[in-house]
């Protein structure tokens, strides 16, 4: 993981080096996995008692920025990324099944300019801000099953990964990304002039450039209008500490008429739980640990990772004598009961907290919690493959 950064252009002085600051008073910086949508061309920004609004992507002369290609598998949650397009397995390396969707471009951005036109910003007064949360984080690595071990609970194998692998360790790097696919869902149109950048109005091909200024000179820049460009997502691609968490027992299949939502609803359920579970059991502070999930062929995979740089060693230890599978299970049960409130779905006295708001409407915990008990009653000898 590492920052982003807003330079908030107050001065015409041609191209910067990254934290050239100086005397212009206002930069930003921020966790890259937030930074990329907080600071996203078209993003508002309050400092300084101003509003700044992004107006493109930085470029630094001695920082490459290379295009890379991704793919996401609807059907299991998992995404694969490489630096060339040929590199992309046609099918998804996680669940096998065929894209549904053509690979998407993505850059890592290292940082976001304002326009020198709006130099002194906007009064706040009562305007709402213009922003929109990334996409969450999803794994890239999944080790191969031989990798994961048994744990005291029959049909749950875990394996735990390292933000920062030690040499010669035969531990995997647990390597997430997360995706600002931009307020359309089709991602950004970079000019190849200048710094500006603005959301793309097509999912596909090559689009043109409104006509703009750069964004540093506010000279009017020569490749508005009739240039066309190709659109590209902003990515962030982290490793941390991981525990992934793979269960051998299908999840109840949802009969109603929304099979996608129901699934979500389970899975989500299930892997927040199991958040808020692991903070608990660890005595970490639930805003460090998050949760996202696969599904892998004999059930669903959850991946509990540490929300700090490089991982603070709070996933991985999971799994350990002190923090076994049992107790992160019968921990997730307790939560699921919502003895105070008895609430029909979730309710803040179970799930819902500050970092999860974006699914409280998506939780259901009485299926999961009804999975969970079966799970922790089921006998050794009766799972298949135990
Ligand atoms: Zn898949
Ligand atoms: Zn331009
Ligand atoms: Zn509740």
């Amino acid at each position: 993981m590492h920052d982003v950064r807003l330079e908030v252009i107050r001065e015409a002085r041609g191209r910067a080096q990254p934290w050239e600051g100086g005397d212009n008073g206002v930069e930003l910086s921020r966790d890259a996995a937030l930074g990329i949508s907080e600071y996203a061309p078209g993003a508002e920004v309050v400092a300084a008692g101003r509003i700044w609004v992004s107006a493109g992507i930085a470029r630094y002369p001695k920082e490459f920025m290379p295009d890379r290609y991704y793919r996401s598998c609807d059907a299991c949650h998992h995404v694969q990324i490489a630096d060339d397009r040929g590199e992309l397995a046609q099918s998804c390396l996680n669940c096998g099944a065929a894209y549904a969707a053509p690979p998407r471009t993505c850059v890592e951005p290292i940082g976001f300019v304002t326009s020198i036109a709006d130099r002194n910003g906007r009064d706040p007064g009562v305007s709402r801000l213009r922003s929109r949360p990334a996409d969450e984080a999803r794994l890239i690595t999944i080790p191969r099953l031989d990798r994961f071990a048994e744990g005291d609970v029959p049909s749950v194998r875990f394996v735990t990964l390292r933000g920062s692998p030690l040499p010669g360790e035969a531990e995997a790097e647990g390597r997430l990304v997360v995706v600002n696919r931009g307020p359309k869902g089709f991602g950004f149109l970079r000019c190849p002039w200048c710094e500006h950048a603005e959301p793309a109005r097509a999912a596909f091909g090559a689009q043109r450039l409104t006509a703009h200024r750069d964004p540093r000179t506010g000279e009017a820049c020569g490749a508005g209008g009739d240039k066309q460009v190709w659109p590209a997502d902003l990515a962030h691609v982290f490793e941390t500490d991981v525990v992934q968490l793979r269960f051998s027992r299908p999840f109840p299949e949802p009969a109603d008429t929304a099979p996608a939502a129901g699934r979500e609803s389970f899975l989500r359920t299930l892997s927040e739980a199991l958040r808020l579970a692991a903070s608990r059991l660890l005595g970490v502070d639930r805003r460090d640990l998050r949760s996202t999930y696969v599904v892998a062929p004999e059930g669903p995979v959850v991946a509990l990772y540490d929300g700090i740089p490089g991982g603070a060693g709070y996933s991985r230890r999971i799994g350990s004598e002190e923090a076994p599978i049992r107790r992160l299970l019968e921990e997730a049960v307790e939560l699921l009961e919502c003895r105070a409130a008895q609430c029909a779905s979730s309710c803040r006295a179970c799930l819902n907290d500050y970092g999860n708001q974006l699914w409280w409407d998506v939780f259901d915990r009485k299926p999961v919690l009804a999975w969970l008990r079966d799970l922790l009653a089921a006998r050794a000898d009766r799972v298949p493959g135990a």
